[in-house]
Parts: structure tokens; sequence; C-alpha cells
């Protein structure tokens, strides 16, 4: 953690400053830019959790599953649509 990462830094005035624009709901424009490192990591880490490619629970294929949509999964290998989490399927 850095000084350019005030989103966690609860001591910080730059965090209240959010905190105080959260509040007044004047979000939108300045969530993906100035948030800090600790929100765009989360995001980061959802994206690639929704690129990867996951072993098929009902063929056994390995990687063959990826995300369609939001909660939707397709595996390539048998063809089979299923859904799971939003964003990740379970590893066994
Ligand atoms: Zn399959």
């Amino acid at each position: 953690m850095g000084p350019d990462d005030p989103g966690s830094n609860p001591g910080s005035p730059i965090f209240w400053c959010i905190i105080m624009k959260l509040i007044k709901g004047d979000t939108t424009k300045r969530f993906s830019a100035r948030y800090g490192l600790t929100v765009r990591k989360k995001l980061l880490k959802i994206e690639s959790l929704s690129r990867a490619r996951y072993d098929c629970p009902y063929c056994g294929g390995e990687s063959t599953v990826k995300k369609l949509s939001v909660g939707i999964w397709y595996c390539n290998k048998c063809g089979k649509k299923f859904t799971g989490k939003a964003y990740t399927l379970n590893k066994k």
C-alpha cells in the first residue's frame, strides 16, 4: 500500500473525501480512475477469474468450460450449458 492508494487508508483525508462523494452519489464518473488500487485490484481479480477456463463437472474435460455471461457457463467438449457462480466456477 502506497501513498497513491487512498482507498485503503481510513486515516487519509482523501479517503473521507471519497466517502462523502459516495454518500452524495457523485461516484460513477470517478469510479474507475480514482478509487484507488484496492477497488481496481478487486475488479481485476474478478475479471481474470471470469476469463479463466475451468474443468467441466459433467464430462470431466480439462479447461473446456468458459463463461458465456454472468452466471452461465459453457463446456466446449460436451456442449453443456450450466449455471454457476456469477464470476467463478468452483474448482474441485
Ligand atoms: Zn463438458
